[in-house]
């Protein structure tokens, strides 16, 4: 273990990854304003409890996958594995239960200790969002319809399937976890330790397993729907009709149930065939039961959560960096070098973007504007420097043209929009 590698699952994120990592993280934001929904932060932090009590104690993330540690103090704190639990909490210590419908979006960091895999890390990020205090499926509706419009405002679109299903309210799970245990413990034999130990605890969770044996048993068991009461059919078909409304596609999948314990009705999870094994990029469902569980009032929620890693991987290509303008000392006179610093400042404090390579002659500064795709070089030679002027080259056309110092913004300005030099000014 070297101390010069990064943590096993974390990843430095270089200028050109972040691109596209903000470029998934900046579509969700302005989506998410579209939609109603204003952006909020919780710590990175929280005391252990806020996840282990949330999560459910049977939950992958609860059992194996937090990072949980004692401060100082002995003060059991948790990085947080995911967003939901947070925002409850936040609900709850702000004291916002009168503000509902409570609609936020948050991106940033999330830890969960899992095997490193291509689209699995140990900090990975998330953009989410969650709607509070709304029973009503049309709640579900605008979550789900919102996750798609930032799907096909990232180009995304037509690589994902919008999976869904119910899991109904608690009296359908009740009915349906007497059949499932029945049917399980008759396989007893080929289902996973960890899938035994959750049989009386949480049987819904082996729905969810990961371990090709335990699915091979789950195939074959009795399906949720079977046992929906007429209230939670209700709702699902509201859901769907609601879906359809708006021209959204769906797969019904009913063993699709999400690894947490407080949903209930609404869960979905937005896939694709491009990442192998980690093909879900979105994941959400309905969670009436959490506030409450928290010590809250009892108030509904509905929201998802998207790997920004995942969807970085599924962009087509990532969005083209700004173009700056370079800036050009042209001469071996060191009076050129700290001229072209002073306008560099001057641009700059205008609002332009420009780059200044800080060595080398003409020839090593043009290469330097190549590289970071300058659209327009600033040149500072000696004749200009006599005459108070610069030369602006558009380094698309290759046109350059000089202009009078005085103008220099003004005329830079006209360039980068692409139109042309009127009058021409200066020497
Ligand atoms: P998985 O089944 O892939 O483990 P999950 O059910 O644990 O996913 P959620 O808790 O629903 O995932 O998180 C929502 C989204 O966050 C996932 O769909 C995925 O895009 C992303 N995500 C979850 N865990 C990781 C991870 N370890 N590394 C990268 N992205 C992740
Ligand atoms: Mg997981």
């Amino acid at each position: 273990m070297s101390t010069l590698q990064p943590v096993r699952g974390t990843h430095d994120l270089l200028p050109e990854d972040m691109r596209a990592f903000r470029h998934v993280v900046e579509t969700g934001r302005a989506t998410a304003g579209r939609y109603g929904f204003a952006e909020m932060a919780t710590p990175i932090f929280e005391f252990a409890g806020v996840f282990a009590r949330t999560l459910g104690d049977t939950s992958d993330i609860v059992t194996k996958e937090m990072y949980t540690f004692a401060d100082r103090k002995g003060e059991l704190l948790t990085l947080r594995p995911e967003g939901t639990a947070g925002i409850a909490r936040a609900f709850i210590s702000n004291g916002l239960a009168n503000e509902t419908p409570f609609k936020v979006f948050y991106a940033g960091p999330m830890f969960r200790y899992e095997r490193p895999q291509k689209g699995r890390q140990r900090q990975f990020h998330q953009i989410g969002v969650e709607l509070i205090g709304v029973p009503d499926p049309q709640a579900d509706v605008e979550v789900i319809a919102l996750g798609r419009a930032i799907l096909d405002g990232l180009g995304v679109r037509g690589n994902v399937t919008l999976e869904l299903n119910t899991l109904g309210d608690a009296e359908s799970r009740d009915a349906y976890r007497v059949a499932l245990v029945g049917y399980l413990a008759g396989h007893l034999g080929r289902l996973s330790a960890d899938s035994r130990e959750r049989l009386e605890r949480n049987p819904l969770r082996i729905l969810d397993s990961k371990d090709e044996g335990d699915r091979e048993v789950v195939a074959h068991a009795p399906l949720l729907g079977e046992y929906l009461n007429d209230a939670s059919k209700a709702f699902y078909d509201d859901l769907k009709n609601g879906l359809m409304d708006l021209g959204i596609d769906f797969t019904e999948n009913p063993r699709l149930v999400r690894g947490l314990d407080y949903y209930g009705h609404t869960a979905f999870e937005f896939t694709t065939d491009a990442l192998g094994a980690q093909g879900t990029v979105m994941a959400g469902g309905r969670y009436d039961g959490l506030i409450k569980t928290m010590g809250g009032p009892a108030t509904a929620g509905v929201g998802w959560a998207a790997g920004v890693e995942r969807l970085s991987m599924l962009l087509a290509e990532p969005p083209a960096a700004d173009r700056p303008v370079a800036m050009i000392p042209a001469g071996s006179d060191p009076i050129l070098k700290r001229e072209a610093m002073v306008l560099t400042e001057r641009l700059r404090r205008a609002g332009f973007a420009v780059d200044l390579g800080f060595s080398g002659n003409m020839g090593k500064r043009m290469k330097r504007a190549n590289k970071v795709c300058a659209r327009v070089a600033v040149i500072l030679g000696e004749d200009e420097r006599l005459a108070r002027a610069v030369t602006l080259r558009d380094l698309d056309s290759g046109e350059q043209t000089t202009v009078a110092l005085d103008r220099m913004e003004e005329s830079l300005r006209r360039m980068l929009a692409g139109a042309p030099e009127v009058a021409v000014g200066g020497i």
